[in-house]
């Protein structure tokens, strides 16, 4: 009953809303059959319900793992749209098979990878430059409301630390709120990213739970949140990585001319050369005498 009164609400918001969905589709995910499909199905679905839920919204779902990003929706192929042959929406079908086609392609290309963890801060970008265009080709030159969700399942490292922290600063510029759902592990870089973006951050811990948690904080855009009784948000792990080793520290040394971090003192700053000076003598304190 709540659901359904707060449902109304979003359809009320007149223009509609631009979702860009951010998936996470690491090899790790296969080892699992029944994982895979309930987590693919929720983020479908998911996708579905937001279409369905205003006759303005609009839906783009970028794809990656630790190979590459890939638009699973929409796609410039320049097929025409089926007519209705199940009852459905044409719309949602067409989401489905433009999805499912491009998981598959992107299954399909093997190879071996540098990183290990999915390129999602690249998605982000790919994401928040969508909306940047949506925004430019609109003859009217509306603001498009905006917002990105990510969905992560892999375990990762803190490798993409800096292009990570790049894409939450764009996103808090062009204040576009990237909303993140965690299964499994929490992930102190994208809790960030929903905190400096003004997003909303949630870890589940069952793959079971996620379409559920998507429908109840995810669905509403950020103005109707606010009258939702969602979990508050913790306290936000504000750790960096440091760039020599890519782990998140506590303490560390900072880089004055390029405010770079070092888990450890070096002697040279790795990404803008500066030398440090860290074997100068101390100087003497010489008390003035009175
Ligand atoms: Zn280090
Ligand atoms: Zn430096």
């Amino acid at each position: 009953m709540v659901l359904t009164y707060h449902m109304q609400d979003v359809i009320m918001a007149g223009d509609g809303y631009l979702l860009v969905i951010v998936l996470d589709v690491h090899p790790q995910l296969a080892e699992q059959e029944s994982i895979v499909h309930n987590y693919l199905s929720a983020c479908i679905s998911f996708a579905n319900i937001h279409l369905a839920s205003n006759v303005r919204n609009t839906l783009a779902v970028i794809a990656a793992n630790h190979l590459e990003t890939r638009f699973l929706y929409p796609q410039d192929t320049g097929e025409k749209v089926e007519r209705q042959k199940d009852g459905r929406l044409e719309l949602l079908c067409q989401v489905d098979e433009s999805i499912e086609k491009e998981l598959r392609r992107m299954m399909m290309h093997g190879g071996k990878a540098e990183q290990t963890e999915s390129l999602l801060s690249g998605a982000i970008g790919r994401g928040l430059l969508y909306i940047k265009r949506q925004e430019t080709e609109d003859v009217l030159g509306k603001k498009v409301h905006a917002r990105i969700l990510v969905i992560k399942i892999s375990s990762d490292t803190g490798s993409q630390y800096l292009n990570y922290i790049n894409t939450y600063l764009t996103a808090q510029k062009i204040s576009t709120p990237i909303d993140v759902c965690v299964v499994g592990n929490d992930c102190g870089l994208l809790q960030q990213g929903a905190d400096i973006s003004g997003g909303y951050y949630h870890c589940i811990q069952e793959v079971s739970e996620l379409l559920q948690c998507l429908i109840l904080m995810y669905q509403a855009d950020v103005g109707t949140r606010k009258k939702l009784n969602v979990p508050p948000m913790d306290s936000v792990d504000y750790r960096a990585a440091c760039f020599c080793h890519r782990t998140l520290v506590e303490m560390g040394n900072v880089c004055s001319n390029c405010l770079s971090v070092y888990c450890k003192a070096v002697p040279l700053c790795s990404t803008c050369n500066v030398i440090f000076q860290t074997e100068r003598p101390l100087m003497k304190i010489v008390k003035k005498k009175k």
